[in-house]
């Protein structure tokens, strides 16, 4: 990895700010091959500095995959938000440790959060058409022509004025579905069925992209494996 300055490291990964990073060199608390910095604007590869000897937390971006919950919100502000989940100082780094996109409160399922502000935005771009999948218990049964609808491309939400997308539709039971959408709308997925005059009761997205939750119970995470990451 390139060098950076060590007090620009140490306020990106959210260990205090630029000028606190002067007392931690008066101190002697920074390293870089066992040797303590002194100059707040030394060049250091990240990957190599200490603090009180341990090496630095993720100095490289974050990519984590997430189970949420359900009756989590996915808030910075709310400390019963899904960011309490995680270690308290990725609060604190910057650029900001965020969710690819939102689940509601009451939706289950795979979340990605990073700080890789390039990746987030091709996860979500709607020129990128990402897949997420959801599966999804209603309300009423289906009335058989739903697949055909959202195939179709002209399915206008309330309150909008351009159709979404074309989605696939596959039939698990009378009132449970597999749906992949490829943009992500506000409440996407139970506006959706609104407008085709059915309710959702539980939703839980399976997958994002080609990832999937395989054995991660809710609340847990995991960082991505390299073959995963961008
Ligand atoms: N669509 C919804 O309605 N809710 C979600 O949480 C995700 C997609």
């Amino acid at each position: 990895a390139s060098s950076e300055r060590v007090d620009h490291l140490l306020s990106r990964l959210g260990y205090c700010s630029r000028s606190e990073v002067r007392d931690l060199l008066r101190a002697g608390r920074v390293a870089v091959d066992g040797i303590p910095l002194s100059r707040s604007q030394s060049k250091v590869p990240p990957s190599l500095v200490t603090l009180d000897g341990a090496p630095l937390d993720h100095p490289e971006p974050l990519y984590i995959l997430y189970h949420k919950p359900l009756g989590k919100v996915c808030a910075h502000d709310d400390a019963r938000g899904i960011y309490a989940d995680f270690p308290a100082r990725w609060r604190l780094r910057r650029p900001c440790f965020a969710s690819v996109g939102r689940l509601d409160k009451e939706t289950s399922g795979l979340l990605l959060l990073t700080d890789d502000g390039d990746w987030l935005h091709r996860l979500i771009a709607p020129r990128f058409a990402v897949p997420r999948c959801y599966r999804v218990l209603l309300q009423s049964p289906l009335r058989g022509h739903e697949a055909e609808q959202l195939a179709s491309g002209t399915l206008l939400l309330e309150g909008e004025d351009s159709p979404c997308r074309p989605a696939e539709l596959a039939v698990l039971g009378e009132q449970e579905v597999l749906l992949t959408l490829r943009e992500g709308r506000y409440h996407e997925v139970r506006r959706i069925f609104a407008a085709l005059g059915n309710a959702v009761v539980a939703l839980h997205r399976e997958s994002y992209a080609d990832l999937t939750l395989a054995g991660l119970e809710p609340g847990a995470w995991r960082e991505l494996t390299p073959a995963e990451r961008p």
